[in-house]
């Protein structure tokens, strides 16, 4: 069955938490608020994409200029990042707060990993073109830096260090 979604119009399933096109959450009835980075949040992401060679200094303000799709999101407790299933390849990172990272096969629902601050997500559905292998959720409030795939392409092409990176760490949670 198919929805819209009351934010944007795009297609959704029928019992989606969250719409993939713009992060409107049903159960809220919004989508995650977006916030102003700074520097802060900026050297999270430095050291999350292994941005060190690219950009010694990093700021807020180059953030903003490489990643101008991208944005840093206040998420509610319990709102949903990603919905195991759904297609979808941003990459997430943690700034503030944590997420819950959980996997059901059927019958029964497994929580994988409690990710806290500095933590990367979403790199195996980027890395291996599949749909999302979890659901994500936030704990408590969070804010997350949602990283569009679009904005991603320069650095996958030419920053060797966060390919290398990236796949290690799909292959790793995959097992
Ligand atoms: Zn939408």
């Amino acid at each position: 069955m198919i929805a819209r979604c009351p934010s944007c119009a795009a297609e959704v399933e029928e019992d989606a938490k969250r719409c993939p096109a713009c992060h409107w959450d049903f159960a809220a009835r919004r989508a995650p608020a977006k916030l102003g980075i700074d520097d802060a949040a900026a050297e999270v992401l430095k050291r999350a994409l292994k941005l060190e060679d690219f950009f010694p200094e990093f700021t807020a303000e180059i953030a903003q200029k490489v990643f101008p799709r991208s944005g840093l999101f206040a998420y509610a407790d319990k709102g949903s990042l990603v919905e195991q299933g759904e297609s979808g390849r941003d990459l997430f990172i943690v700034c503030h707060g944590s997420v819950q990272v959980e996997r059901g096969d059927g019958t029964a629902t497994k929580v994988l990993a409690t990710l806290g601050a500095g933590s990367l997500l979403g790199e195996i559905a980027l890395i291996k073109n599949v749909p999302r292998t979890a659901t994500v959720t936030a704990v408590e409030q969070a804010q997350i830096y949602r990283l569009d795939f679009n904005d991603l392409q320069y650095l996958l092409a030419n920053n060797k260090a966060l390919g290398d990176h990236l796949r290690e760490l799909a292959s790793s949670r995959s097992r």
